[in-house]
């Protein structure tokens, strides 16, 4: 903020020297991902990214066709831009299912593909559950069938191997940086070429006239920072994470509460279980007083009572989804933590039922 303070649309030298910084921060992230810089679009996180995917590229395509398909266990960014269009620009939508585990069946995928079908978006991990998605096999489909892709990535990135853009077989992938310690409000969409989209934000032609807004040359510091450091070698560590997510799925077994989606492949930092008949927002405030923060849901969707839709696309009862709980480990979280945790849950459980 105190170097490169000037505006990068600026043509005087204090802006040209930030039109370097971030010409220069696009390449970097173009490094990292493997792609051209010109794919490469800043936003100011996922919920934008999503946005711009989803909307930009459906009105793009829409001479093409009206009919886009997603999943019953998306991000709300992902559902509510769909339902947006459905309900006011006539586009239509097939919600596709997922098994118990919370996965998409590739076939279930081919056979929804109709010829009017445009925009398929799947994401590639969850966020409530950590259901690491079958993306390259689902996008390898949409290739196969001439249908854009879309992944929605944020939970995914920092937390599974990643070795280039094009792994994921899309058209289109959503990052934003948060979700592996880069500043909140970064973010950026990965666009193959030459695919083109509609923008969403109107003004000047920042991105190359796909984002317009006067760039965040902070957050763009930060994310690409975190791109560099955290992304190729993921920073959320498995083989450090995982043994403290086994030993909170293994206490779930013995303690009368429900993991959800054990037999699923997932994300080495989340685990997430159900507490039968106590609700989420009571157990998440008594952890809290003992120093125990976890999450109900998404975060985004704290402070709203409706059930969580993902755990009521696995099947379950809105009584059952609204009493679940998320636990996230991070690079900081330790062995003694969870001791922590193991200890103080059964008391709290018991302290809550003999108050009911
Ligand atoms: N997609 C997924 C899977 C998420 O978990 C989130 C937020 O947690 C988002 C999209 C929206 O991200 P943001 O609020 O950073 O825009």
């Amino acid at each position: 903020m105190s170097d490169f303070y000037g505006n990068p649309s600026s043509i005087h030298s204090i802006g040209r020297k930030v039109r370097a910084f971030l010409d220069d921060s696009r390449e970097r992230v173009a490094d990292v991902w493997r792609c051209k810089a010109s794919e490469v679009v800043f936003t100011s996180g996922a919920t934008e990214s999503i946005n711009l995917a989803i909307c930009g590229t459906a009105r793009f395509l829409k001479s093409k066709g009206r009919h886009i398909i997603t999943s019953a266990v998306e991000h709300h960014a992902v559902l509510h831009s769909v339902e947006y269009l459905v309900n006011n620009e006539g586009f239509e939508k097939t919600i596709l299912p997922v098994d118990v585990d919370g996965r998409i069946d590739p076939l279930d995928l081919e056979n929804a593909i109709q010829d009017n079908t445009i925009l398929v978006s799947i994401m590639a991990a969850n966020n409530e559950t950590g259901t690491i998605q079958p993306i390259a096999e689902l996008g390898a489909v949409c290739h196969r069938l001439k249908v854009c892709f879309h992944t929605d990535a944020v939970q995914w990135f920092g937390k599974e191997p990643f070795d280039n853009i094009h792994q994921f077989n899309a058209d289109l992938v959503s990052i934003c940086g948060h979700k592996f310690y880069g500043p909140k409000g970064s973010g950026a969409l990965f666009i193959r070429s030459p695919l083109l989209l509609d923008p969403i934000l109107f003004g000047g032609s920042h991105e190359n006239e796909r984002r317009a807004g006067t760039e965040n040359i902070v957050a763009i510091a930060g994310f690409v920072l975190a791109i560099e450091r955290f992304i190729s070698t993921p920073v959320f560590d498995r083989s450090l994470l995982s043994p403290l997510t086994s030993r909170l799925a293994s206490f779930c077994s013995l303690s009368g509460v429900n993991l959800v989606c054990p037999s699923a492949s997932r994300l080495a930092n989340t685990c997430s279980f159900t507490v039968p008949g106590i609700d989420s927002i009571t157990l998440l405030a008594a952890l809290d007083l003992n120093g125990i923060c976890v999450s109900a849901g998404s975060a985004c969707s704290a402070g709203s009572l409706n059930a969580s839709h993902v755990l009521t696309a696995l099947g379950m009862t809105k009584k059952e989804a609204n009493s679940l709980v998320r636990i996230s480990v991070g690079r900081e979280t330790t062995g003694e933590e969870i001791d922590l945790f193991l200890t103080r849950f059964p008391v709290i459980l018991d302290q809550i039922r003999n108050n009911e």
